[in-house]
């Protein structure tokens, strides 16, 4: 374990991690890089492990999670024997503020370990409540109602408990709407006619009945369905305990098992669900962290950032 160091000054060899990075030496010629020194609830981070030699194998710990690495073969210099591993560490939206430790440990091909600790400090989200009127049955659910949505919940647990080993993407995560919608409402506390309600774990995209809405990228549906708060919804896993989540859909245009590609099409904008209005819902879980779905757009997409307002 080495001393932290602030990465001022060092060159990153890609732009995602140039600027506000810090690096950290593991030893053996291995250097541990973080995307940011802090972050704040609801907030990814990207971790990039950078090996001089081939690396037989490597762990993350993220607090009390095992973390997945994936390769990166296209960012290491070519010829070089380098190699090139990154991992998301997800801070849920309602993780108390404070410090914590991201460990990575790595065994060398050749023989030898080397390893690091960061110690990652998360502030307050400084999320605003808001006070929202929808139909009663939302806020009292009868009976029937309530014990519908609380098997459905217990589903999505299950199925965000679920780490599917290697990664299912291939390439940048992309927006989920075409044109200039923006997003909103991460993580706001709310009121619901009069009731506290749980933070809101998605961004809402107001836009019309019909627009289509597209896969962030590839990965397999695993539901595709109407539920009772989300109206119609789309889960899809892409593999290392990465979801995204699409609801309140007019048509569901995909279904359970489907492989999709990054912008295929798998349903319309709708207001089903516990709506005010018609609009994309979409949401981003990693390793059962609920954070800003435009944060994996910042970190692993190409070309111009999402907007956000209101956060
Ligand atoms: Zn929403």
């Amino acid at each position: 374990m080495t001393k932290l160091r602030f990465g001022l000054g060092f060159v990153a060899a890609t732009l995602v991690l140039a600027a506000g990075t810090r690096a950290e030496e593991c030893g053996s010629g291995v250097m541990l890089r973080l995307s940011a020194p802090e972050t704040a609830q609801g907030t990814l981070l990207l971790a990039e492990v950078r090996s001089e030699k081939p690396l037989a194998s490597i762990t993350g710990k993220w607090g009390e999670r095992g973390v997945p690495f994936w390769k990166e073969d296209a960012m290491a210099k070519a010829g070089s024997g380098e190699d090139v591993r990154r991992a998301l560490l997800g801070v849920d939206l309602e993780k108390p503020a404070g410090k914590y430790p991201f460990t990575a440990e790595m065994e060398l091909a050749g023989g030898g370990r080397a390893s690091c600790t960061a110690n990652v400090a998360v502030e307050e989200g400084h999320f605003a409540t808001e006070n929202l009127t929808v139909k009663k049955q939302f806020v009292e659910p009868n009976p029937e109602q309530e014990a519908r949505a609380k098997a459905e919940q217990q589903r999505l647990r299950e199925i965000y408990d679920t780490v599917t080993p290697g990664r299912l993407w291939d390439g940048p995560f992309r927006m989920p709407l075409v044109g200039d919608f923006k997003g909103s409402n991460f993580g706001k506390r709310r009121v619901l006619n009069g009731h506290p309600g749980s933070p809101h774990g998605g961004t809402d995209f107001p836009a019309p009945t019909g627009t289509p809405v597209h896969a962030a990228q590839r990965g397999r549906v695993v539901l595709a369905e109407e539920l009772f708060f989300s109206g119609n919804t789309v889960v899809i896993d892409h593999g290392l305990g990465i979801y995204t989540f699409y609801c309140h859909f007019s048509e569901i245009d995909a279904k359970a098992g489907d492989m999709v590609d990054a912008g295929t099409i798998i349903g319309k904008v709708g207001a089903t669900g516990r709506v005010t209005g018609p609009h994309l819902h979409w949401a981003l879980e990693v390793e059962k962290a609920r954070v800003s779905a435009l944060d994996i757009v910042k970190l692993l997409g190409a070309g111009p950032k999402p907007v956000a307002v209101g956060r």
